[in-house]
């Protein structure tokens, strides 16, 4: 007889239970639809809801539950992120990298919340300045892979790139290498700050901006902040490394980690915050609703590319220059990885999940339709 057991997730998901207990919030037509989709698959993730396949042995038979891939889940997040940052640690040259950070001061940063195809306009326009200044100043042309964070720690809307940017660059003539250029701080936020204005006059102009306020108000603000002086950041590594740790780890994830989350209790959540300027955490508490309404700001719309890649890694030039760059920093390019095997993917278990308890095999049988739920 066989001995059947299910596989669902045990473990404590905090962000699972906040969508559970808010659901009355946002899972009616009035909200999202991305984030509605999202949340929703998110719920269902390793439930039967989402279907799953049975394996067996002569013993025993298991079955796993399908995962939801949505940008919404904490597990299948965490896993696409590692799969990601592999596939990048690979395709990647290496060799020195810098960060440079661009942001905006915030009383824009409503403006780019309601605005989704401005914002995703972001990334393209920090490789645009960091690509013109090394072209201009030192006659290169770099790698650059922005990255686009919404948020900050409090998960408030915060839009801000980090790109990862080649250390040198090859010369516009021929095929030499210049090892390493100085981007000066002040000259890239300039630009970035002119095209920043740029975009939003021209959407105002156009008609084309979402806002809360009279056209009157946003064209003071737009002049204000031109005047201002922003802020950028420009860092540099010995490798990728670093960047892809940190600026990736939320490219396919919830924008908070599980662990930040202390505690879901009358209606409130109660989370983790580091206030980087006062360099200590705090706590911060909003109600449940508050807290998915943060959230849901963060979640990618549908078919959206989350990182692209311009300069020399742009996917029409990559190909033609690798092997040249690759030559020229006397390093050796690494094949694609494979994808880490669905056993491993499936469940956090103790061993091989695919061994019954008399550490036998056990095989695929047939796929277990979703069930309403
Ligand atoms: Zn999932």
């Amino acid at each position: 007889m066989h001995k059947r057991s299910e596989v669902s997730v045990s473990r404590r998901s905090p962000l699972r239970e906040i969508l559970i207990l808010g659901s009355g919030h946002w899972d009616n037509d009035d909200y999202d639809p991305d984030s509605r989709r999202a949340f929703l698959r998110a719920k269902k993730c390793k439930t039967a809801a989402m279907g799953g396949r049975i394996f067996a042995s002569e013993s025993e038979e298991r079955v796993f539950y399908n995962t939801c891939k949505s940008p919404a889940c904490p597990s299948c997040g965490h896993w696409a992120t590692i799969q990601w940052q592999r596939e990048r640690f690979c395709a990647l040259p290496d060799g020195p990298y810098l960060e440079i950070t661009l942001t905006m001061p915030n009383t824009l940063w409503d403006i780019f919340a309601r605005n989704p195809r401005l914002r995703g306009k972001l990334p393209e326009i920090a490789a645009r300045v960091i690509r013109s200044y090394a072209r201009v100043r030192h006659g290169v042309e770099v790698g650059v892979m922005p990255v686009l964070h919404t948020f900050n720690g409090e998960l408030l809307f915060k839009p801000h790139v980090h790109s990862l940017v080649t250390a040198g660059g090859l010369q516009a003539a021929g095929s030499r290498w210049n090892p390493r250029i100085f981007f000066d701080r002040g000259a890239l936020v300039g630009s970035w700050q002119r095209l920043i204005i740029a975009i939003l006059r021209d959407a105002l102009e156009t008609g084309q901006l979402e806002l809360e306020g009279t056209r009157h108000e946003i064209e003071g603000l737009l002049n204000s902040e031109e005047a201002r002086e922003w802020i950028a950041h420009v860092r540099s590594f010995k490798g990728k490394e670093h960047f892809l740790q940190y600026c990736g780890r939320y490219v396919r994830r919830p924008p908070i980690a599980q662990w930040r989350i202390i505690a879901i209790e009358n209606g409130l959540v109660k989370f983790w915050h580091k206030d980087k300027r006062r360099k200590r955490w705090i706590t911060v508490e909003c109600t449940i609703e508050v807290f998915i309404d943060r959230w849901s700001q963060h979640i990618p719309k549908l078919y959206r590319h989350t990182v692209r890649h311009f300069g020399l890694f742009a996917p029409r030039r990559w190909p033609r220059v690798a092997a040249a760059i690759f030559t020229i920093l006397g390093t050796k390019q690494r094949p694609r990885p494979k994808r880490l095997p669905w056993a491993v993917a499936v469940q956090k278990f103790r061993g091989n999940p695919l061994l019954d308890r008399y550490s036998q095999p056990m095989k695929f049988v047939r796929h277990l339709a979703a069930s309403a739920v």
